[in-house]
């Protein structure tokens, strides 16, 4: 009987050489459906804060969520850690897996909370640690433990706000480490005929594909989407040239800047958040070395800088369009670039919404013959070059320059999109709302060799 209600968080198994959550996600899923477990959901692939300064890898968390029958608790908790003990990768540096397993039917409000925070800021393993307690639910931490913080933050996000989903493919052991193999016209296809649906599968400025990551991972491609019908129709598009091992369809905060906060003044941007927040453009870009691109900008609070870094490419050729007195509303991650310096900006996004006049004063023209007048110092007048006429009071005329640059959102270039970044083909699907039901057939490890 199917009485209880499980949900499994597992967080920080991947390191720089191998491995990947996503991965023990799919085969602990498969062990536990042998046990005749039943999913209430897809697996959750939570990302969380892009902006933590010890974290230099994709920062996903994982979490299952199903009703089991209680004899097999104990059970289903040794398949879990058995799968993290074998395939996590305990001996790199940074890599603290953690597991939480919570057993009741609905999160609490505060765990909830707890993941929030997890995704848009900073959050302790002292702070975790309390909850595991308070709501007894139980964890296990692998090295420095730090992984828990994410399994528990993978526990809370229940996704009950936009979400959207990711269809993953994995390859076969003897193909991880070599270049992988899909059909890359096929890929152009698939997003073709499942645009705006599907998201982030190529990059149009670059005709470059970008669903196949390039780590030493066992991940052969991951397809973005709106709906679990259409990540599997365009999987069903791709053509992979390897074997796929298999392949399963998760449920995500991607794509939906869950990680943003809208601040109300430039006083509370604050470090290691990613914040969206309104200020005019109080210095002109100056391009530094390295060719990024940096301006300010102020409100009555504070001042904060912004910076376009140079593989963002077209916010970058943006950024530099700016001059002072733009109203500008500025997305991304801050940083304090060192320790007496004004907070910074990493721009994710710009929203430009009213631009400034942009004047130039320029010599007025000869009256006589047309020709542009020279000047003859400051309040000396000018002087016609070509017939001579002198002019003692006129003034130099004020001409408002285009600025070749138009109100409206920017976002970086899709290549170097953040997994949390919403991109513009998403603007207007956003959900409110979860289906109950999962598709029939959501994941399978039987997909034949090509
Ligand atoms: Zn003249």
């Amino acid at each position: 009987m199917l009485n209880r209600t499980m949900h499994v968080g597992i967080d920080d198994t991947d390191s720089t050489r191998s491995g990947c959550t996503t991965y023990i996600a799919a085969l602990l899923l498969e062990k536990l459906e042998q046990l005749k477990v039943e999913f209430t959901d897809y697996p959750s692939l939570v990302r969380l804060n892009p902006n933590v300064p010890w974290k230099t890898r994709g920062n996903g968390a994982l979490c299952l969520r199903f009703r089991f029958d209680e004899k097999l608790e104990e059970t289903i908790k040794e398949t879990a850690i058995g799968l993290v003990e074998e395939y996590a990768d305990l001996d790199a540096k940074g890599t603290d897996p953690g597991i939480v397993f919570f057993s009741k039917p609905d999160i609490p409000e505060e765990i909830a909370a707890f993941a929030k925070r997890a995704i848009t800021g900073i959050v302790t393993l002292k702070e975790a640690t309390r909850l595991i307690g308070k709501f007894e639910a139980e964890a296990l931490g692998f090295n420095t433990c730090r992984g828990i913080i994410g399994a528990l933050a993978a526990v809370g996000a229940t996704l009950q706000s936009d979400h959207t989903y990711e269809l993953i493919a994995y390859r076969s052991q003897e193909n991880i480490g070599s270049k992988r193999k899909v059909d890359e016209n096929s890929i152009f296809q698939m997003d073709k005929l499942t645009e705006p649906y599907t998201f982030n599968n190529v990059d149009l400025e670059k005709k470059r594909v970008i669903i196949t990551p390039r780590g030493p991972d066992p991940i052969l491609l991951g397809i973005r989407g709106e709906t679990p019908e259409i990540v599997k129709k365009a999987f069903s598009i791709v053509k992979p040239l390897e074997p796929v091992e298999r392949w399963l369809i998760f449920r995500s905060n991607q794509g939906t800047d869950a990680h943003l906060t809208r601040v109300a003044a430039l006083n509370e941007v604050k470090p290691y958040s990613s914040i969206i927040a309104k200020g005019v453009v109080s210095r002109n870009p100056t391009k530094i070395p390295l060719r990024h691109v940096i301006f300010s900008v102020k409100d009555p609070t504070a001042e904060v800088d912004c910076a376009a870094y140079e593989p963002t490419g077209t916010l970058r050729k943006i950024a530099e369009k700016l001059i002072a007195g733009d109203v500008v509303e500025v997305y991304g991650a801050v940083r304090r670039r060192s320790k007496n310096e004004r907070l910074t900006v990493n721009l994710e996004k710009i929203n430009i919404l009213s631009l400034a006049p942009s004047v130039t004063f320029q010599n007025p023209s000869c009256i006589s013959c047309g020709k542009r007048l020279e000047s003859m110092g400051k309040n000396k007048g000018f002087r016609c070059k070509k017939c001579g006429a002198r002019y003692e009071n006129v003034e130099k005329n004020r001409v408002i320059r285009d600025r070749s640059l138009k109100p409206g959102l920017y976002i970086t270039s899709t290549r170097s999109q953040r997994h949390l970044t919403k991109p513009f083909r998403r603007y207007g699907l956003e959900k409110n709302y979860v289906r109950r039901e999962l598709i029939k057939d959501w994941h399978s490890n039987e997909r034949a060799a090509p």
